[in-house]
């Protein structure tokens, strides 16, 4: 147990006043957040509602990779970015957007794409790594990265109506226990080829940064172990148990992925061929 030195200011009280007087939270659970870190993998439709709602709850440290501008596409969803900031780095807006509700966070810019080179490195110093990547490269890459980091990955996906989040602690389960490889180029579209309705981020990026919460100050039953489902056009949500996968190849009994691997290439080809 490490032994909290350091108090909250009469500010802080003040501002997390409405978390600290809950008996889950207190002043204790008020300082994990305070010295948590964490990676959001994108600032678009899941990272707006995730990295704004970390930023209210005061959790100190806030990495966010992108290497994305923005563009007029995004203001359906993305409520980090505004008008004036069409052509901006996402990362210069989203830092803008979070330090304006609460300069007491450092949020930490990463204007590049996360690859196999510098996943590990990114995502070194931090103790949460959370899922925002809106494709399957992306997707897979932050997985094996988080398993192999050794990291819990707060996951999350969203297309049409449907959203998916679940938590993935190390050793017990992950993505590709559930999805092993991508589907075919193609099978699968993208939110950009087909549409995601504006609030579905929304919900499911506040569904990962309460889980996220929850993981810094070790309270409640996490996702983790279930699979959570949205379906907004009939309003239902249902969560299916999830087990690590013995066959997983990568946190499976016999695994054969070791390390980061080309994921563009992963996903460029039929999985059979993989
Ligand atoms: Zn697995």
């Amino acid at each position: 147990m490490v032994v909290q030195t350091q108090v909250l200011t009469p500010y802080q009280v003040k501002r997390y006043s409405r978390h600290i007087i809950m008996g889950q939270v207190g002043s204790i659970g008020q300082r994990k957040l305070l010295d948590a870190k964490v990676l959001i993998v994108g600032a678009g439709g899941l990272g707006s509602p995730i990295s704004i709602y970390l930023t209210l709850a005061g959790v100190g440290a806030i990495g966010v990779v992108d290497f994305d501008t923005v563009d007029v596409t995004n203001l359906q969803r993305q409520i980090l970015h505004f008008n004036d900031d069409v052509g901006k780095p996402k990362v210069d807006s989203a830092r803008e957007t979070l330090l304006a509700y609460n300069p007491d966070v450092n949020v930490i810019a990463h204007e590049e794409p996360l690859t196999s080179a510098n996943a590990m490195e990114i995502m070194a110093p931090y103790d949460i790594i959370i899922n925002g990547a809106d494709n399957f490269p992306a997707r897979y890459l932050v997985n094996d990265a988080a398993y192999i980091s050794n990291k819990p990955l707060v996951d999350g996906s969203i297309l049409l109506f449907d959203g998916m989040a679940s938590v993935f602690l190390p050793g017990q389960g992950c993505y590709r226990c559930l999805f092993p490889t991508p589907p075919p180029p193609g099978e699968v579209p993208s939110c950009a080829e087909a549409g995601v309705l504006g609030m579905l981020p929304g919900m499911v990026g506040t569904i990962q940064a309460t889980e996220t919460v929850k993981l810094i100050m070790g309270i409640g039953k996490s996702l983790s172990g279930r699979l959570l489902l949205i379906d907004a056009l009939d309003m239902d949500f249902r969560t299916v148990k999830l087990r690590r996968n013995p066959e997983c190849p990568l946190c499976g009994d016999n695994p054969t992925i070791h390390e980061l691997i080309d994921y563009e290439l992963f996903c460029g080809v039929p999985a059979v061929a993989v």
